[in-house]
């Protein structure tokens, strides 16, 4: 008789139905269309994988999150965070929205003046602005924030030399209840040293003291921690104006509300944990409201929030490329978006679904992109259907920080498109070609050419 050929047995747990700790898993649903374009139509004309956002989402996040302010202070001003998505039609949907540009370096600066934002509706932030930069923000008017000691001496000296005042806010850290605290960014409030820093802005003279600026963190899941910093702004506020005399015109509350999406470890999904806009307008406002700022004298409150405003208008598509058995038995599926495209699959429990209602069959698996590294893991484990080689497949609320800090890494980065507001997709970022990279790329003459035999 022939011998039949050994198969490994499998011993598999069946956990249908099964409840975890916060209830029955659910199956996750399809999602076959995105602002009513098919899924698989866009990978058809697009490529796959492909990022696509959605303007109208983009839109109706904004407008919630400037009427959760406006309704509860009279004047308000949000600034887009570039370094969240600075892709220039993004940009544009929110400057188009009243935005004004949040940039933390030179580049981004740049790309903000490029797009045509005035000058005096530029932030700029960070701990590195160079000289060169320092005068150009200056020229232009534009709102500095001045982030340490040497910063500030080095405008001060630059003052000098210059026909225009600078115009300055200090970025302030300080303890807000989470910790560790983030202190590596602007002048400590409770040492004094923003007080210090201030003091010497004033003595000085030689430069517009027109904001304070604070951003706590990011993805901070309590308001409390915003009702806090608000406070200690007021409070300097208040006390620029007892012992100078000067009025500040904004206060600048920066960014850091959760997004929706999950992080890695949490209990509930991010959707049931997230603040809502109004309850950070609500700890902030009331903050500013209740402090001995005179109400004849309020200042503009600008806010800086990033991913909390685009995170879900980003989509990543994709098809699976494979399935294999892990040696111990588990289900290991391939799909062809990695973490160089998926940043943020790092610290967030990713949305991943089918984008076709395919099988009602589940089963624990381990997501991978298409990397030749050990790390190119999406999901760890994660009840999922039974995906087949070509199905594909859509990650949910990849609109922040992904396409900014992607990684052109083994495989090249693909089409970005904008779906607006009446259904239309359009590209606003081509897929990256060998050629376009080998534009950066230059050869030294002796490197040219190599013999093969
Ligand atoms: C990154 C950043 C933001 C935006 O942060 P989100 O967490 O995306 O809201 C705002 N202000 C400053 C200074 C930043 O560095």
């Amino acid at each position: 008789m022939e011998k039949l050929p050994f198969e490994r047995p499998l011993i598999q747990k069946i956990n249908a139905g099964m409840p975890s700790k916060s209830g029955i898993q659910a199956k996750p649903a399809p999602i076959t269309h995105i602002e009513n374009v098919p899924v698989v139509s866009l990978l058809k004309e697009f490529g796959s994988p492909l990022f696509v956002l959605s303007e109208a989402s983009m839109r109706k996040t904004f407008k919630e999150a400037y009427r959760a302010f406006s309704s509860r202070y009279p004047r308000v001003n949000f600034a887009w965070s570039y370094k969240t998505n600075y892709l220039n039609a993004v940009c544009n949907v929110f400057h188009q929205e009243g935005s004004w540009a949040e940039v933390v370096s030179g580049f981004e600066y740049d790309k903000a003046l490029a797009l045509g934002v005035k000058g005096e509706h530029i932030i700029f932030n960070g701990p590195h602005k160079s000289r060169e930069e320092l005068t150009k923000a200056t020229t232009n008017g534009s709102l500095i924030h001045i982030d340490h000691f040497d910063e500030l001496y080095e405008l001060i000296t630059l003052a000098e030399t210059l026909e225009q005042r600078p115009q300055v806010a200090i970025r302030v850290n300080m303890d807000t209840g989470i910790y560790p605290l983030w202190d590596r960014f602007g002048f400590n409030y409770e040492n004094g040293e923003a007080w210090d820093a201030l003091n010497r802005i004033l003595v000085n003279g030689k430069m517009d003291l027109v904001g304070l600026h604070t951003h706590i963190g990011t993805y901070i899941m309590t308001q409390d921690a915003y009702h806090m910093a608000a406070t200690k702004l007021a409070s300097l506020t208040t006390e620029l104006m007892r012992k100078h005399k000067h009025r500040i015109r904004y206060i600048d509350m920066g960014g850091g509300f959760a997004s929706k999406n999950t992080l890695k470890g949490a209990f509930y999904p991010g959707s049931d944990t997230a603040p809502s806009f109004d309850d950070f307008a609500e700890a902030i406002t009331s903050a500013l409201m209740k402090s001995e700022i005179s109400p004849d004298n309020l200042p503009l409150l600008i806010l800086e929030t990033g991913r909390a405003l685009i995170d879900d208008a980003g989509f990543l598509l994709g098809t699976v490329v494979a399935n294999k058995r892990l040696a111990d038995g588990r289900r290991a599926t391939i799909l062809d978006a990695g973490v160089n495209l998926l940043f943020t699959s790092f610290w967030y429990e990713h949305d991943i679904r089918p984008a076709l209602s395919v099988s009602d069959q589940t089963e624990d698996a381990t997501l991978y992109g298409p990397l030749c590294m050990n790390i190119d893991v999406l999901r760890g484990n994660v009840l999922f259907p039974l995906l087949k080689k070509g199905d594909p497949y859509v990650i949910k609320r990849v609109g922040a920080y992904n396409n900014t800090q992607w990684l052109q890494f083994i495989t090249l980065r693909p089409n970005v498109v904008m779906i607006d507001t009446k259904g239309k997709p359009h590209i606003i970022r081509n897929a990256e070609t060998l050629d376009s990279l080998n534009r950066h790329e230059q050869i030294p003459g002796h490197l040219e050419d190599f013999d093969q035999v």
